[in-house]
């Protein structure tokens, strides 16, 4: 089977190794050592020295966490979106009773700098800024350093920052400490090669700072506990033991590789679909300038159902894509290439497409 979904992606074979490991209990001292092995490697691929706690979730309970860490009811909140994860996003702070403007964009375009910098300007009651790394609905990966350089200069009326990395930490360049992130969150089965059930959640210091002053309730989400108990190789609630050993796994072939050839090696992969797509005569949902190293969305041309192609691909065969999300349902196809994923994983794509297309 050819899993090309954005999540959960394909394992890697030391990982599904790993996962036949019986489980070690996690107050005992080689859970320590993994945890503590874990969160060095997971701060390699953040690119910062900060805190990068480990919670037993799945990407938005990560989300979730990060907001409810720092949010007070009440608290007015930018968010940006253009697809269905930044309206997940702000959504989630909405559902904590923030007031939240949407500041938002054509899907399958990139962010406009210039109208977030007016709106961070125009807004500097702000607390939080929401925005979203990689947008897996539409194929996007927006320009977050260029957020990054406007939040320099507003410098003291700066809201804290939460960027939604789900989809591109540990394939995509998110340099969190350079950037000045405050709150980077990531989960284990999108880039990482592992198992769904662990979502990260990078931590800066005015992150932490802000936290004590936070209202919102907070119990198996408290993050200040998560990095009490972190700091003796220990989570406070039962973890995902299996998918950490998983986890460790491919963490493990992940720093031999290291960040920059990974990163030259996604955005590679995304070159060879777009040009085999683009040979086979379909259109790409995303604006070419922003389109993502780890998912394409691809326009399914008039008349034909996204839903009848996605099921035509896995029974005939045996590629498993996606298809739109929200209005794009029937209109779009979603193919991944994160995480594990080689040139003829994508030949055979584009092949099965080629053929799904003739008949
Ligand atoms: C997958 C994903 C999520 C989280 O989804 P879960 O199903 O909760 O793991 C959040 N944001 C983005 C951008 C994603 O791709």
């Amino acid at each position: 089977m050819n899993l090309r979904i954005p999540g959960p992606t394909p394992l890697s074979p030391q990982a599904r190794e790993a996962l036949g490991q019986d489980v070690i209990g996690h107050r005992e001292p080689e859970f320590e050592a993994l945890l503590h092995g874990v969160t060095q490697d997971l701060r390699y691929f953040f690119q910062t020295t900060s805190d990068v706690l480990v919670v037993t979730a799945s990407g938005t309970g990560g989300l979730e966490a990060a907001v409810v860490n720092v949010l007070s009811p009440g608290d007015k909140v930018l968010a940006i979106s253009a697809g269905v994860f930044g309206e997940r996003f702000a959504a989630i702070a909405g559902a904590h009773g923030a007031s939240v403007l949407q500041v938002s964009f054509p899907w399958g375009q990139g962010l406009d700098v210039r109208v977030v910098e007016q709106a961070l300007r125009g807004n500097p009651d702000a607390r939080l800024l929401l925005t979203t790394h990689n947008e897996t609905s539409t194929g996007v990966l927006h320009d977050l350093g260029a957020v990054a350089e406007v939040l320099v200069d507003l410098d003291a009326t700066r809201p804290l920052w939460l960027v939604d990395a789900v989809s591109s930490l540990g394939a995509v360049e998110l340099p969190m400490h350079e950037w000045g992130c405050d709150l980077v969150i990531s989960a284990s089965q999108k880039a990482w090669m592992a198992p769904p059930g662990l979502a990260f959640v990078g931590v800066s210091a005015r992150a932490w700072d802000a936290m004590s002053q936070a209202r919102c309730p907070r119990f198996y989400w408290d993050l200040s506990a998560a990095r009490e108990y972190a700091s003796r190789g220990q989570t406070p609630f039962t973890p995902a033991v299996s998918a950490l050993f998983a986890l460790q796994a491919s963490l493990c072939l992940m720093r031999q590789e290291g960040l920059p050839a990974i990163v030259a090696r996604h955005r590679a992969l995304a070159e060879r679909l777009r040009n085999g797509l683009r040979t086979l005569g379909l259109a790409l949902f995303a604006d070419e300038q922003h389109a993502s190293p780890t998912v394409t969305a691809v326009c399914v041309p008039e008349g034909i159902s996204a839903i009848e192609v996605k099921s035509k691909l896995a029974r005939d065969h045996n590629v498993i894509v996606a298809t739109g999300q929200g209005p794009l349902k029937d209109h779009v196809l979603r193919i991944a290439h994160m995480g594990r994923c080689s040139r003829s994983d994508i030949d055979h794509v584009l092949r099965a497409l080629d053929s799904a297309f003739r008949a």
